[in-house]
């Protein structure tokens, strides 16, 4: 076994979901290239390696279930991405209303100001927060650009 799949098996181990070779390659997309993936183009990126559409999804659902990646919600289509530990507890996602494209928000600033934000809103409500996702819509730079040159 080489070292990338006996990193995967750790992920999913220390997570309590059993190895198998299908999980192990789902997830090893996610790690190998970051990106938000639709189902279908987990699908077809592994159907290769004859993986069906049905694990797909139901291994998506395990990995979104124990936290390892996330489920974000653009409109009518459902990506799905790594969880990233740094940044625990904020997931903002800005969605192009014109191509379609999702880019993450990675303003610190602005994340810092979100959870103070967060902060006070718990305080206020005495609740707990223990997960936000946000998807902000509008016009992406490049769309921008083109629209007003
Ligand atoms: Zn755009």
């Amino acid at each position: 076994m080489n070292k990338g799949t006996e990193c995967v098996r750790k992920i999913l181990e220390d997570h309590g979901i059993p190895y198998t070779c299908q999980r192990g390659e789902i997830l090893s997309l996610f790690i190998a290239e970051p990106k938000h993936y639709k189902p279908n183009e987990v699908f077809r990126l592994l159907k290769d390696k004859g993986i069906g559409i049905a694990t797909v999804y139901r291994t998506l659902e395990i990995l979104r279930e124990c936290g390892i990646i996330i489920e974000i919600s653009a409109g009518r289509d459902v990506f799905y991405r790594m969880k990233k530990p740094e940044s625990n507890c904020i997931y903002a996602h800005f969605l192009c209303d014109v191509c379609g494209k999702i880019y993450d928000c990675l303003d610190s600033g602005a994340a810092k100001k979100c959870s103070d934000f967060f902060d006070l809103l718990e305080n206020s409500m005495d609740m707990t927060i223990k997960d936000v996702n946000i998807t902000i819509k509008g016009l992406c730079n490049e769309c921008k650009n083109k629209e007003g040159g």
